[in-house]
């Protein structure tokens, strides 16, 4: 597959790669603002990834998580442009030592070479005009994400905080009680404008964070009311959100819709495994 899609808005271009346009899970958006690349995309589309790089000068690369869709071309990106990455300081060394990508990820978006990082500064950042770039700590999705804030242009970076208002799949290191957190952090700052990295560009992104974390809460609330009528955890899943799918087999069980409820009983400090 080329590049699925190419877009901007002022300064800043995008490209979206993957190896099908099937769905927006399955392709990714690499996002260059000025002179400040936000995440790499996927190791198994750097043919296509390459020419965008090369066409023009970058001074900062960031990157938002661990994730190989986010971090994969890490490697040639530094080597291509002479700059070390920056990411937050629980998961520089981690990116330098290597991570292990799980078969069914590495199908869809391929592997992870080391690559020596550099931790985020204290300070925000800038780009070239002078508008702040901040970092901020937004775990739930992994332990360690960061989205970017530009509070002068109202824009928030939003790595995998958002994707959709509505999720029904999770895998065991993801967090309820922190994602909701993080996107209350998030509502509560200053912009409107939102770049996901799976979604695109998202005009009303406040309104979107809103319903996403209404979402989560709601949901958490009526796994706890069926928890209280004497149901178990798969019984919820059940009963909330149907069969688990293909999903869940081609991940050997580690993505799937028992994961969400089990972290939402969680929520309400509720112990899925008390009741088997
Ligand atoms: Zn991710």
């Amino acid at each position: 597959m080329a590049i699925l899609e190419r877009f901007s808005l002022g300064d800043l271009d995008a490209i979206r790669v993957g190896r099908a346009n099937r769905g927006i899970t399955l392709s990714f958006i690499i996002y260059r603002c000025d002179n400040t690349l936000i995440d790499f995309g996927p190791a198994n589309q750097w043919q296509h990834v390459k020419p965008f790089i090369e066409e023009k000068t970058l001074d900062q690369l960031l990157l938002t998580h661990h994730h190989e869709d986010h971090s994969g071309n890490a490697h040639n990106i530094a080597k291509t442009t002479g700059l070390t990455p920056y990411t937050s300081s629980s998961l520089a060394h981690k990116m330098s030592e290597g991570i292990k990508v799980p078969y069914y990820r590495r199908i869809a978006w391929g592997s992870y070479k080391p690559t020596p990082f550099r931790t985020l500064p204290e300070h925000p950042l800038q780009l070239s005009n002078g508008d702040t770039i901040e970092a901020l700590f937004t775990p739930g999705h992994t332990a360690e994400m960061h989205c970017f804030h530009l509070a002068d242009r109202g824009w928030l970076f939003s790595a995998d905080l958002y994707i959709a208002n509505k999720i029904s799949l999770m895998t065991a290191g993801e967090d309820v009680s922190l994602m909701i957190d993080s996107l209350q952090r998030c509502i509560e700052l200053d912009f409107d404008t939102m770049f996901c990295a799976h979604r695109g560009i998202v005009n009303e992104g406040k309104s979107a964070l809103i319903a996403k974390r209404n979402y989560l809460t709601e949901l958490a609330e009526q796994c706890s009311s069926l928890w209280q009528q004497g149901h178990n955890s798969e019984h919820i899943t059940l009963k909330l959100l149907g069969k688990e799918g293909m999903l869940k087999r081609v991940s050997n069980g580690k993505y799937c819709k028992h994961n969400l409820i089990k972290s939402c009983l969680k929520h309400h400090q509720l112990n899925p495994n008390e009741r088997p």
